[in-house]
């Protein structure tokens, strides 16, 4: 059993703010331990930790079973710290002073219920720590990291989910290649890949955090939507499917679906990793395909008729070069996809287009009007308002495009706003100063078809709808 406690980041005392952190963590390492008090809770009397668990805790420790605590920031997405636990106590007197931190000495007394001796305090990443650990006494309960980011608990007895495969986190997970990993190299199971580095989470797809990006994916073929034509992948985000792999409900924009999205706006690199059981993996194992890019993303009503994440990956290596890597690992009746050509044709956009319809709009913003200079010239990008490639299967064509300023593309791909049957801007939140009519601003010679923009318009209702059930 270990312990989950939440904390906030700084403590006032005497008109000076602490680092929580960084107070216990210079302390432990000066003094080989520091004393780590819990709060009483305002209105609750008594401890609020009962006998039972102070025994389990006592009798690990007794046992020299490994025990830790994982400490959270208050806040979702602030940082979370692992700690062993050498000691648990009730009483103020049975705690060496001298390792108590300065700041609460003269409080601690009154003002702590329980004091925890802890030593080696750690940073780890929080959503893969979460994710690592489940409910001591309830481990079907699924909503317990939920229910603990929304802050209705702030204390848990928890164990790590598959206590033996998942290891505590050393090695700190990195973006990009593993210098010495060759595209192609083949990992006997999720463990091997864990212990290698490649892919640091033994049982989700996606591994990364929310506040920081994905580090990478496997594709394991839990997920009735992807998408794969080695060079280019057409991923599904996790989350909404019931424990026989059924997309059961809508998923969410958190945690892994979040990540990817990070990785697209940054332009991080993700490691690509196919298991045996896809088409394009290899005849046993996992394999390491190397570095793929999230180009876009979307959501989508997938197979099942929930909404889903969709995700389109592309690498720079070359069809040919994959091939010639992965060659020996495929499996025996393997054929090469065919679609890859198509793709690459389709989603290649017309510069010539999208040139012309900058200059028939003078380089300026469609919506705002406004026009943005850098050293190099105009900044303004040429959007398809269906857009290409997979799914929406827009044309590259002029009547399906628009000049705007970087804010509103994004905007207008994310369904910030949209326009009515009438060019009108509608539901966008800011300002337009240059535009105060709000209305898109066309050159007579750019001929916008509507029904691309009634396309557009159809799926902002079908998002925004959804989004606010
Ligand atoms: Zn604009």
């Amino acid at each position: 059993m270990h312990l989950v406690l939440k904390f906030e980041t700084k403590t006032e005392h005497n008109n000076n703010s602490y680092d929580v952190i960084r107070e216990h963590k210079s302390l432990a390492e000066n003094e080989g331990s520091v004393w780590w008090g819990k709060t009483v809770r305002e209105g609750k009397s008594g401890s609020g930790f009962a006998d039972k668990r102070l025994n389990t805790f006592n009798s690990q420790l007794d046992s020299n079973i490994e025990t830790n605590v994982y400490l959270f920031e208050n806040k979702p997405g602030e940082k979370a710290y692992q700690a062993k636990v050498l000691n648990i106590v009730r009483d103020f007197k049975d705690i060496d002073i001298d390792k108590l931190p300065n700041y609460y000495k003269e409080n601690a007394e009154t003002t702590n219920e329980l004091f925890i001796e802890l030593s080696e305090i750690h940073e780890v990443d929080r959503s893969v720590t979460l994710e690592s650990l489940e409910r001591f006494d309830s481990p079907e309960d699924v909503g317990f990291v939920k229910s603990f980011q929304d802050g209705q608990s702030s204390r848990f007895y928890v164990r790590k989910r598959l206590e033996r495969e998942f290891r505590p986190q050393r090695i700190s997970d990195q973006f990009g290649e593993i210098s010495g990993l060759k595209v192609g190299s083949v990992f006997k199971d999720r463990k091997e890949l864990f212990d290698a580095g490649v892919h640091r989470a033994t049982m989700a797809g996606i591994c990364g955090s929310q506040e920081i990006g994905a580090y990478s994916i496997v594709l394991s073929g839990g997920y009735e939507d992807d998408f794969d034509s080695l060079d280019r992948i057409l991923y599904t985000g996790h989350g909404g499917q019931d424990e026989k792999g059924k997309q059961v409900k809508d998923q969410e924009f958190t945690r892994g679906n979040k990540a990817l999205s990070l990785n697209m706006e940054e332009n991080l690199p993700v490691r690509v990793i196919r298991g045996y059981q896809v088409e394009n993996g290899p005849e046993n194992g996992y394999r390491y395909d190397g570095i793929y890019y999230v180009r876009n993303f979307y959501t989508e009503k997938g197979k099942s008729g929930f909404n889903i994440y969709r995700y389109e990956l592309t690498t720079d290596q070359s069809f040919q070069y994959l091939k010639e890597q992965l060659e020996d690992t495929f499996k025996e009746d393997y054929e090469l996809p065919e679609r890859t050509e198509v793709f690459s044709t389709r989603t290649k956009r017309n510069q010539r287009i999208v040139k012309k319809v900058k200059e028939l709009n003078s380089y300026t913003c469609q919506v705002c009007g406004e026009f943005f200079e850098g050293v190099n010239g105009p900044i303004c990008v040429g959007a398809h308002i269906q857009p290409l490639g997979l799914i929406h299967e827009g044309p590259d064509v002029i009547e399906n495009l628009l000049v705007l300023c970087p804010n509103h593309h994004e905007l207008f791909d994310r369904y910030g706003f949209y326009i009515d049957e009438n060019f009108k801007i509608q539901n966008l939140k800011q300002e337009l100063i240059n535009n105060e009519k709000r209305k898109l601003r066309i050159n007579k010679k750019h001929k916008i078809n509507p029904k691309f923009l009634k396309y557009h318009r159809e799926k902002y209702f079908e998002i925004t709808l959804k989004s606010s059930d």
